[in-house]
């Protein structure tokens, strides 16, 4: 149906790896039991099946098994991380602090937390799109509850100095939260290294499937955190409802082909990217790299065409699968929050595309896509 798509969408989702599928089968099939009816040998099936993928999924962020609560995504881990370290250090205060380039499972969960009385500082980025760790430690107060960073933006790939961040946060008393769904799997990534106390991730970001997801909950120093879903009391209370055995299983081997192929992965991808950089810049005038190329994501590429309207040239690359930016906001008209953010002007801000490759893209369809790329330009008339 889509043999003949070149996918370079990798940012907004990715294909199940073959072995996570076939990992995930069984539990589809006959190892159907719930993992909290340990009455019998079905159930616990399922649970030991859940204990063994909770201790893969932690060690991808070198975490322990029992700081790993399963959600439905990083957006609802988000919105627990959020609402529910908000919620439980109300001698601390009611303020909080993020960026202007953030996922918006943060930034319309602020808001929200904004019409519940919490007051939000958005620390801005300059032209790099790397936030600056002074300016978050001149945002942080004595009521600062909670610092929401991510670690990778998923349009245009800049990596954040979280180390320098984390340490900012535990010297002024404050939680950091980070967005991570961009980043585990795909570059080194250690709870420990970069001081965060709350790491949210999705599966579907890292080759496993959708719907599923962590939330990483520090145990030392203890991180409070108020539960936001209730019922059965799952995940030590913190989520409860039946957990999705097969999407778990899934995710935990998604997780272990990332650490054992993470180096390789992003050698291979990044030099595909650094080609289809290479050649369209041989290939098309006025290419502008949008954010820090250096401080970026192996598989990352966000580029303007002077002149050009994005939306066009996407509607005019045939075959190729690429957005102007992120998933989310592609279907809108409205620019890029994060283009914004880095100051691209009017002229560029609707003429970027992004590019997120992945492990099964070639040389040949990076190739291909410059070709096309260039074509396209010459027909939108310059
Ligand atoms: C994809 C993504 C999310 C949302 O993940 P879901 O799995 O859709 O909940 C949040 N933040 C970033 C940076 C993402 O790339």
């Amino acid at each position: 149906m889509h043999s003949e798509l070149i996918y370079l969408d990798h940012h907004a989702t990715t294909p199940c790896d073959p072995a996570v599928i076939d990992a995930m089968l069984p539990y589809l099939a006959g190892a159907f039991g719930n993992p909290s009816s340990t009455t019998h040998a079905l159930g616990r099936a399922a649970a030991a099946a859940v204990a063994e993928a909770r201790a893969e999924v932690a060690r991808a962020i070198g975490a322990g098994s029992r700081e790993i609560v399963f959600t439905s995504g990083t957006t609802e881990a988000l919105n627990l991380a959020l609402f529910g370290v908000m919620a439980a250090y109300p001698e601390r205060g009611r303020h909080l602090v993020t960026t202007t380039i953030e996922h918006p499972a943060v930034l319309d969960t602020c808001v929200a937390l904004e019409r519940r009385g919490v007051e939000v500082t958005r620390v801005g980025v300059g032209a790099d799109g790397v936030v600056d760790p002074a300016e978050v430690a001149a945002a942080i107060r004595e009521d600062t509850v909670c610092v929401a960073v991510m670690a990778a933006n998923n349009e245009i790939g800049t990596v954040q100095p979280l180390g320098e961040i984390g340490a900012v946060c535990r010297a002024r008393g404050a939680r950091l939260v980070v967005d991570a769904a961009q980043a585990v799997g795909k570059i080194p990534f250690e709870v420990d290294g970069c001081g965060a106390d709350l790491v949210a991730f999705s599966a579907h970001k890292l080759y496993g499937p959708k719907g599923v997801g962590a939330l990483y909950v520090r145990r030392r120093p203890k991180t409070l955190l108020e539960a936001q879903i209730h019922g059965g009391g799952h995940e030590r209370g913190l989520r409860s409802g039946t957990l999705n055995v097969p999407a778990i299983v899934g995710f935990a081997v998604a997780c272990r082909l990332a650490r054992e192929r993470l180096a390789d992965d992003a050698a291979r991808v990044g030099a595909l990217r650094d080609r289809l950089l290479a050649g369209l810049r041989a290939a098309v005038d006025g290419v502008v790299v949008n954010g820090s190329l250096e401080r970026r994501l192996p598989h990352n590429l966000n580029v303007s065409f002077a002149g050009v309207e994005g939306r066009r040239l996407i509607e005019a690359l045939d075959g190729v699968a690429v957005s102007a930016g992120s998933a989310c906001a592609s279907s809108d008209l409205e620019a890029s929050h994060v283009l914004r953010a880095i100051g691209v002007g009017d002229d560029r801000v609707h003429a970027s595309l992004r590019f997120g490759l992945g492990r099964s893209n070639t040389a040949a369809q990076i190739e291909l896509v410059v070709a096309k790329v260039a074509d396209a330009v010459r027909r939108l008339g310059r």
